[in-house]
C-alpha cells in the first residue's frame, strides 16, 4: 500500500482523472453484454445556451450519482448526452451576430450559420458537464439539428401522421406577436399585470344601454356578442335583444353564459374573438362568428378600420380616447389581472385563428394518468403535477412553428389540386424547402408541381424522442431491450413539457410509456432566497464555483443541499464545507497509509477484536445499510449527510483518536490490538471511499488508486462492486457500549480543555463512577484505550456514583482527573 502525499491540490487530481477516465472508458455502455441488466438514463439533451449554469449543475449532479451508484451494483449504464439545438433564441442571436434577417437568406445558409453558434455554445457546456465529473457515454453524443437526428424526428412524425395522430386545422392557438409564431400551451406563463378595466356603454336604443367592463377596448372591433349570467336577475328582461357595439357599430345580440360572473365589473362582458381561452370556448359553444383584428406581428388588421396598422397598445389607446369624446366611457378603474405571456420574451400572447398542425394529445389523458400511476416518482407527489396538467388542457399540442432553424415538417402540397404529399420513411432526413418530393406526379390528380410546407416543428417534438433515440430506434433491431428509460431526469419546471410531451409522443408511438421512473430537481435559488438569474444580481456562475473549491465539494452542495424535489439555495458556505471534508478526509486515509504499512488483509481471518473495533465496524455496516437504502430512493442528502457525518465524526474524531496509542505503541498495548485497528482502519476507510464515490469521484478514485488497487485490483473504484451491508456484523451491543467509552473519553477531553490544558496532558489518576455494575464492567474491557487516547497513568473504576463531573449524556456516570 502506498501512502497518499502530504500536499495534494484537489483541482489538479479532479482535472487528471476526467482525463484518465476518458482513456480508460469505464463509462462506456456495451451494447452487446447479455449479462448484466442495462440501466438506461435520459438525460436531458440541455439547449446550448453557452451557459452550463448551477442549476444544470444540481440536474446532472442527481442523475451522475444515479448512474455511478447503478454501475456500482452491476448494471451495464447507458448514460448518453445529447444537445437540443433548435430554438428561437439561436435564430435571433444568430441574426445579430451576423447581422442579417432569417428571410433574406435561403434557408440551408441560415441554418449552417445557426449551427456554428451551436457548435461554439456546445463546446463551452461540454466543458462544464466534464469538469462537474460526469461519468458521460461520449460515443453516444448527439445533437438534435444533425440530419440524422431529424431523420428519426422526421420519421416519428411521419409514423404519427399515418396513425392518425397529425392533423392540420385552422383553429385558434396562442401566437407571441414578437417571436411571431404560434406556440404551445405549455410554453404560456401567466402573470400578475397592472392593467385599466374600462366601463363602456353599450346602447340598445335611443335611451337605453347596458355598461360592460373590458381591460382590451382594442378589441372592441372584434366584439361578436355580449353575455351575462343567465342568473343575474339585473340583465334578464334583456337577454335576446340586440345591442350596439361602439366604434364598430355592429349590432349584436345578448345572450347567457355560465362563465360570466356576475361579480366582474358590471357583470355584463362582451366576446371577442379572441380576447381570451373563455372566449374561444364561448364561440364554439354558441357557434359565434368570428373577426380577426390582430395580425401575427401584433398590429390591428383592416378589419379594425381606422385603427388597423396600429399596435395593439396604440389601438388601446386611440380607441378609449375616441370613446371619450363621444361620453361612451363611464370610468375607468386600475386592474391587477393575470396575463398570458410567452414564456421565452415574456410578451402578452394573443389568441389568433391560424392553420396550423396539431398532435391529438387530450385522447391520451387517460392513458397518461394510468401509466403515471405506474412509474416511480422520486418524490412521489410530483406524479400529480403531470397528471393534473394533463386534464388542464382544453386543446391539443401545435407542433408547427413559423422559424427557420428547426427540423423541417415532411409535407409537400400539389400546386394543382392541394393534394397533401407525405414523405415516405426512406426518403428522411429532408427539407422540403430545399428538396422536391421524390415522386414525379400528384398521386390524386398526376401534376407534378409540388409546394413545400414551410413551417417547421416545435423544438419539444425533437426531444420528446430521447428515450427511443437513446435506444438506437429505429436503426438498432434490439432497441426495445433498452426501452423505456429506468430512468427520466426532470426539473419542477419542465414537466408539463418534457416529461409531458415524452409521455403523449411514446404513447402514441410506440403504445409504451417512455421511462419507468422520474427523478425531479428543484430549482436554484440565489443566497437571496429568490430563483437564481442573471437579471437578479443573485447569479454565481459554475466556473467560478468549480475553480474555487472544484466538483466534488461543489457535488456535495448539490446532493446535501436539501430534498430531492425541493428548490436548493446556492450557499458558498456549503461548497466550502464540502472542501473541508474531503481535505479530513485525505488526512485520515494519510494516516490509516502511514500505519497500514505493515499490514495485509487476510480473507476469512478471525481477529479478537477490541469493543471499539467492534463498535466502530458495526456503525460502518449500519451506514453503508443507510446510505444504500438512501441511493435506493434517491434520497441523497441522507446518502451524503450519513456519509460525511460517520467519517468525519465517528472514524476520524472518536475512533482514530481513540487507537493511535495501540498504533504507536504496540509495544506497551500489544501486537494484537494494533492489528485490530489496522483492520478497522482499512475496512472503514475503504467503506467510506465506496459509499461517496457516486458523490465525490475524483478524490475517492484519487485515494483508492494509492492505497487499495493493489490489494483489490479492480482498475478503478467507479467499476467495484458496491458494498452489501453485512448485518451480521452488526452489533448493538457494542455499539452501545462504544458510545459510553467514547463519552466517557470526550468528557475527560473536555476536562482538559477547560482547565486550559493540551490534550496530551497525563492524567495521574482517573476515577470513573461508574453508576451500576453494568457500566463499570463495561468501562473496564476499554480501559486501556482510555488511558492510552487519555494519556492516563492510573484509572479506578467505581459502580457508585458519588462526585466528579457528569459525562454527557449519561446522567449516572461521572468522572475526575488528578492531573
Ligand atoms: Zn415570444
Ligand atoms: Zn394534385
Amino acid at each position: 500500500m502506498k501512502v497518499l502525499p502530504k500536499d495534494f491540490n484537489i483541482l489538479e487530481i479532479e482535472e487528471k482523472w476526467q482525463k484518465k477516465w476518458q482513456e480508460m472508458g469505464i463509462y462506456r455502455f456495451d451494447w452487446n453484454d447479455k449479462k448484466r441488466k442495462p440501466y438506461v438514463i435520459d438525460t436531458p439533451p440541455p439547449y446550448p445556451s453557452g451557459d452550463f449554469h448551477m442549476g444544470n449543475v444540481l440536474n446532472w449532479t442527481y442523475f451522475d450519482m444515479v448512474a455511478r451508484y447503478k454501475r456500482l451494483r452491476g448494471y451495464n449504464v447507458l448514460f448518453p448526452q445529447g444537445w437540443d439545438c433548435h430554438g428561437l433564441p439561436t435564430e435571433v442571436e444568430t441574426e445579430e451576430y451576423y447581422g442579417v434577417k432569417k428571410t433574406e437568406v435561403s434557408p440551408d445558409k441560415f441554418r449552417k450559420m445557426c449551427e456554428e453558434l451551436v457548435n461554439k455554445y456546445i463546446g463551452i457546456m461540454k466543458i462544464g458537464v466534464i469538469k462537474m465529473g460526469c461519468s458521460t457515454d461520449w460515443t453516444t453524443e448527439y445533437r438534435t439539428m444533425d440530419p440524422d437526428y431529424w431523420r428519426r424526428t422526421q420519421l416519428s412524425f411521419i409514423l404519427l401522421y399515418k396513425k392518425g395522430f397529425i392533423y392540420k386545422g385552422t383553429y385558434p392557438i396562442n401566437w407571441c406577436p414578437r417571436c411571431e409564431t404560434a406556440i404551445a400551451d405549455a410554453e404560456v406563463e401567466y402573470e400578475k399585470r397592472e392593467g385599466v378595466l374600462h366601463y363602456i356603454k353599450f346602447p340598445m336604443d335611443e335611451k337605453e344601454f347596458l355598461t360592460i367592463a373590458t381591460t382590451r377596448p382594442e378589441l372592441l372591433p372584434a366584439c361578436v356578442t355580449v353575455a351575462v349570467n343567465p342568473q343575474d336577475e339585473r340583465y334578464k328582461q334583456f337577454i335576446g335583444k340586440d345591442i350596439t357595439v361602439p366604434v364598430a357599430d355592429r349590432k349584436v345580440k345578448i345572450i347567457t353564459e355560465e362563465a360570466v360572473d356576475p361579480a366582474f365589473g358590471t357583470g355584463v362582458v362582451m366576446i371577442c374573438t379572441y380576447g381570451d381561452k373563455e372566449d374561444v370556448k364561448a364561440v364554439q359553444k354558441h357557434h359565434l362568428p368570428v373577426i380577426m383584428v390582430i395580425d401575427e406581428k401584433g398590429r390591428m388588421n383592416q378589419n379594425a378600420g381606422k385603427y388597423a396598422g396600429m399596435t395593439t397598445e396604440e389601438a388601446k389607446k386611440a380607441i378609449a380616447s375616441d370613446l371619450e369624446k363621444t361620453h361612451t366611457i363611464e370610468k375607468c378603474e386600475p386592474i391587477q389581472h393575470e396575463v398570458g405571456v410567452c414564456w421565452r420574451c415574456h410578451t402578452p400572447i394573443e389568441i389568433l385563428e391560424r392553420e396550423q398542425w396539431f398532435m391529438k394529445t387530450r385522447i391520451l389523458t387517460d392513458k397518461l394518468e394510468k401509466n403515471a400511476w405506474e412509474i416511480t416518482w422520486y418524490p412521489d407527489y410530483m406524479r400529480t403535477r403531470l397528471i393534473d396538467w394533463a386534464k388542464s388542457l382544453d386543446w391539443d399540442w401545435v407542433i408547427s412553428r413559423q422559424r427557420v432553424f428547426a427540423t423541417p415538417i415532411p409535407i409537400w402540397y400539389c400546386k394543382k389540386c392541394k393534394e397533401i404529399v407525405l414523405a415516405e420513411p426512406d426518403w428522411v432526413p429532408i427539407d422540403p424547402r430545399i428538396q422536391k418530393p421524390k415522386i414525379t406526379k400528384c398521386p390524386k390528380c398526376g401534376s407534378n408541381e409540388f409546394t413545400p410546407e414551410r413551417d417547421v416543428l416545435d423544438t419539444w417534438f425533437d426531444s420528446s424522442i430521447t428515450v427511443a433515440v437513446h435506444a438506437g430506434w429505429p436503426d438498432k433491431k434490439d432497441w426495445r431491450r433498452f426501452y423505456p428509460a429506468d430512468l427520466h431526469p426532470s426539473g419542477t419546471d419542465i414537466i408539463r413539457t418534457w416529461a409531458y410531451y415524452l409521455m403523449v409522443r411514446n404513447l402514441a408511438l410506440f403504445n409504451s410509456k417512455p421511462y419507468k421512473s422520474v427523478l425531479i430537481n428543484g430549482m436554484v435559488l440565489g443566497t437571496d432566497g429568490r430563483a437564481m438569474h442573471k437579471s437578479r444580481g443573485n447569479y454565481i456562475a459554475t466556473p467560478e464555483v468549480f475553480s474555487k473549491y472544484g466538483a466534488d465539494a461543489t457535488r456535495q452542495w448539490a446532493a446535501g443541499g436539501g430534498a430531492t424535489g425541493s428548490d436548493i439555495p446556492f450557499r458558498w458556505a456549503d461548497t466550502e464545507y464540502g472542501w473541508r471534508f474531503l481535505i479530513k478526509l485525505w488526512n485520515a486515509a494519510r494516516f490509516a497509509g502511514q500505519h497500514l504499512q505493515d499490514y495485509k488483509p487476510k480473507r476469512g481471518e478471525k481477529l479478537k477484536l477490541e469493543l471499539l473495533d467492534k463498535w466502530l465496524l458495526s456503525k460502518l455496516e449500519k451506514v453503508t445499510d443507510k446510505v444504500t437504502s438512501a441511493m435506493e430512493e434517491c434520497q441523497f442528502n441522507i446518502a451524503i449527510e450519513e456519509t460525511r457525518n460517520f467519517a468525519w465524526h465517528v472514524l476520524c474524531d472518536q475512533y482514530i483518536e481513540a487507537v493511535k496509542h495501540r498504533l504507536y505503541k504496540p509495544e506497551t498495548y500489544g501486537k494484537g490490538k494494533r492489528t485490530t485497528a489496522q483492520h478497522a482502519l482499512y475496512e472503514a476507510i475503504y467503506r467510506t471511499l465506496q459509499l461517496l464515490a457516486p458523490i465525490t469521484p475524483h478524490v475517492t478514485e484519487e485515494i483508492y488508486q494509492t492505497m487499495y488497487i493493489d490489494d483489490l485490483k479492480h482498475k478503478s473504484i467507479h467499476v467495484s462492486p458496491w458494498p452489501k451491508p453485512r448485518k451480521n456484523l452488526i452489533d448493538e451491543e457494542a455499539e452501545k457500549y462504544g458510545d459510553l467509552v467514547v463519552a466517557v473519553i470526550e468528557e475527560v477531553r473536555r476536562d482538559k480543555a477547560e482547565r486550559r490544558m493540551s490534550l496530551n496532558t497525563p492524567i495521574k489518576k482517573l476515577t470513573i463512577y461508574a453508576g451500576t455494575q453494568k457500566s463499570a464492567h463495561i468501562l473496564n474491557q476499554a480501559v486501556k484505550d482510555i488511558e492510552g487516547t487519555c494519556k492516563i497513568d492510573e484509572t479506578k473504576i467505581f459502580a457508585k456514583s458519588v462526585e466528579g463531573r457528569e459525562v454527557q449524556g449519561y446522567s449516572g456516570i461521572r468522572l475526575t482527573a488528578e492531573y
